[in-house]
């Protein structure tokens, strides 16, 4: 195999992770690998980079990722192939599903890893090649709820209004259910600049994580009670006279019935509810309404729950009542997970929606996107099942599956039960980097090229577009995935439409986008290449426009109306609701999950990487000393944790930093530890979003 063609130029490109997008130089070295080094001229980590981005090179080499077509043998074991012998037999099986069952047997699931050209050409794939309406992707695990909440509110979701940069320029930040400590280190410094500019940091967290601990305040709320806590906040924002009646006057709609809705929760049945005392409560009030301008971000605590929309709502609604967002310095907004998660939820991947963050149930939206693809809007399916429901049909419903960019096996709530359902299809294929547990199950996996090997785009937490540029030449016996739908639509009698150049697909990206909520039309890879990134909507000027000033993008949304028809924010009358599994006598211990620092994800790619692996080699179960002295438990015991759906067995770390009725474990491991094995499916009705955030568990030590 190749090492790869030296390349002697170093590229300034982006890191391979978390939606950050950390800025990077890229040198290639011997080996068919890259040096990473700092790139200074990226604002938004300014050379920083955490230890998966400084590592990110070891996955290029040959030894840590696959280079050969995998298919599965007469025998039963995964064996190399060609390319075209493993193309055409993912096509043959495609069509023998597709006329023995009809095209939604097919599924199709895609990842918030794929770059916009990939999430835009895998949505077009799935809706023109197979004609099926059943493509989802894991994105819809990270911040489904955020993105509908946020478009209840104000017409439109992106991730945050406002770029980064503005944090340290604003007076208080509540920050709930997010760890950026851990999980986008760099980012850290945002908030450490605020606290040295007189601003307040709030912490929200069942857990006093690493970031609680920079905090002014850090509120530890029971896991799942955290709308209730928001609620009572708003409760005493309008008991203590804090309601920015003109603002809500003047930009926002529903406030009555949301303002019932939060006197209904009195601080002392809040404090009930929440652990979080009234003291505590009317503290952070303080801090949050003092200041002129303010934030709430949220990131995947409150949003990974059964009712993660409202509880985003919730937050929104304090937002709101005290006129925050929409203003300068100010508002709310979510801090996406994965490397492209804001763009993979914009261009056509997720189940109920079209190119350029468009309704697929939208009659000119369909018409518009029809237009650019060339074919008749009446053949383009409806919206398909939620990503854990499409997971829940396989091998019944769905029968052949196509993954791109994902690892459900570990990524997804009730693990053991998802990977029965995989091992149930009739037909698996899988396009990966390396040979993930989903790989491991397929029928034929493809081996794709990565970040540092292709260009493409990927837009960040920010809304901000970004070139991810190829530093090197990837190993022979490698393709790219605009390659594997190429030459899969051609087999199934699709020859044109499905370029494999990257820009040729982002041009028609463009053109699909036009005019919707996330308009991409005004960029292009040229102006990628000279911007540090841009932000959208950026429309393209009017076409007979010449001389036209290109647009300059929108950092910064809503300032003056909401993307709303009204042009105003809407409240949302939330009102608290248990979780879908509370505590009782069989499994009378809180669950929360979440993730470490040297890990990513389902830890596909990062458990491959020595450096990562030693500074976290494995789970481990989180407990305060009062449960573990209940349980008999000593430091690095086996510890069993046991759900309705599953068993994991990882060692005990005893720590005061988190509340005596709840365990945490990471997710990134397989096997007997895996922590999804637990994770409760319970859906988000609006959102679709499962509840990995909370479940009830017992507890005992494994000898
Ligand atoms: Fe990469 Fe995220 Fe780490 Fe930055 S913070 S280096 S984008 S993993």
């Amino acid at each position: 195999q190749s090492t790869g063609t030296r390349n002697p130029a170093t590229t300034p490109t982006h890191c391979p992770y978390c939606a950050l997008q950390c800025g990077m130089n890229l040198t290639p070295v011997e080996g068919g690998t890259v040096e990473v080094s700092d790139r200074a001229d990226f604002p938004v980590n300014r050379g920083a980079l955490c230890g998966k981005g400084r590592t990110a090179a070891a996955v290029l080499a040959p030894g840590a990722r696959l280079t050969s077509p995998l298919v599965r043998s007469g025998d039963g074991a995964l064996v190399p192939a060609g390319w075209d012998e493993a193309l055409d037999r993912i096509a043959r099986n495609l069509e023998r599903t597709r006329a023995r069952y009809g095209a939604d047997a097919l599924g199709v699931f895609g990842g918030g890893g794929l770059t916009n050209e990939k999430a835009y050409a895998l949505g077009k794939f799935a809706r023109v090649v197979l004609g099926t309406s059943q493509i989802d992707y894991n994105g819809r695990f990270c911040m489904s709820s955020a993105a509908a909440a946020g478009t209840r509110a104000f017409g439109l979701d992106r991730g945050l209004p406002f770029p980064l940069e503005d944090i340290p320029r604003t007076g208080c930040v509540i920050l709930v259910g997010s760890n950026p400590a851990e999980t986008m280190p760099p980012s850290l410094r945002y908030f450490t600049e605020l606290r040295e500019n007189g601003g307040t940091l709030i912490v929200v967290d069942p857990r006093r994580t690493k970031t609680a601990e920079q905090a002014d305040l850090h509120l530890a709320p029971r896991p799942g009670t955290d709308l209730a806590l928001a609620l009572g906040m708003l409760h005493l924002v309008v008991a203590e006279g804090r309601v920015d009646e003109a603002y809500v006057e003047e930009r926002t709609s529903g406030w009555e019935e949301a303002r019932a809705a939060a006197m209904a929760h009195w601080p002392e049945h809040v404090e009930r509810i929440t652990g979080v005392s009234v003291p505590e409560l009317r503290e952070a009030v303080r801090l949050f309404c003092a200041p002129e301008a303010a934030m709430v971000l949220t990131a995947r605590g409150p949003e990974q729950q059964a009712k993660g929309t409202d509880t985003v709502g919730a937050w929104i609604n304090l937002c709101l009542a005290t006129g925050r967002a929409g203003r300068p310095r100010s508002g709310y907004g979510c801090l996406t997970g994965q490397g492209n998660g804001q763009g993979g939820r914009e261009h056509g991947q997720k189940a109920d929606q079209l190119p350029g963050y468009r309704k697929l149930t939208d009659p000119a939206a369909r018409r518009h996107v029809a237009e650019v693809w060339g074919v008749d809007p009446d053949s383009l399916p409806g919206p398909g099942r939620s990503a854990y429901e499409l997971l829940d049909a396989l091998g019944t419903d769905i029968r052949s599956l196509l993954v791109m960019g994902s690892n459900p096996v570990v990524s997804a709530p009730r693990a053991a039960h998802v990977e029965g359902r995989l091992r149930s299809l009739d037909f698996l294929a899988v396009c990966d980097v390396v040979l993930s547990e989903t790989a491991e199950l397929a029928d034929v996996v493809l081996p794709v090229t990565q970040w540092a090997e292709e260009t493409g785009t990927t837009t960040n937490l920010e809304g901000r577009v970004l070139l991810r540029r190829r530093a090197i030449t990837p190993p022979e016996g490698v393709r790219g995935d605009l390659d594997v739908l190429h030459g899969l639509a051609g087999r199934l009698g699709v020859e044109k439409g499905f370029p494999v150049d990257p820009e040729e697909v982002f041009e028609e990206l463009r053109r699909a986008s036009a005019g919707g909520p996330a308009d991409y039309s005004g960029i292009d890879y040229r102006r990628l290449a000279r911007e540090n990134g841009v932000f959208w909507p950026c429309p393209a000027p009017p076409a007979d426009g010449t001389g036209a000033t290109p647009h300059p993008g929108t950092p910064r949304l809503f300032l003056d109306r909401f993307a709303t028809d009204d042009g105003r924010a809407r409240f949302a009358p939330v009102a608290h609701r248990p979780s879908a599994e509370e505590p009782d006598d069989a499994y009378p211990v809180l669950l929360t999950t979440g993730r470490v620092v040297a890990q990513y994800q389902s830890g596909a790619q990062t458990r491959r990487v020595a450096e990562l692996n030693a500074a976290a080699p494995g789970p481990f179960v989180e407990l305060h000393p009062r449960l573990a002295a209940r349980l008999g438990a000593a430091e690095g015991d086996p510890l069993a944790v046991v759900s309705r759906r599953g068993r994991a067995v990882a060692p005990a770390r005893i720590t005061t930093a988190i509340r005596p009725d709840t365990v945490f474990m990471p997710f990134h491991w397989p096997g007997e530890g895996r922590a999804n094995t637990l994770t409760n499916p319970a859906l988000d009705p609006a959102s679709r979003m499962p509840e990995f955030k909370v479940c009830a568990v017992r507890v005992e030590v494994a000898r």
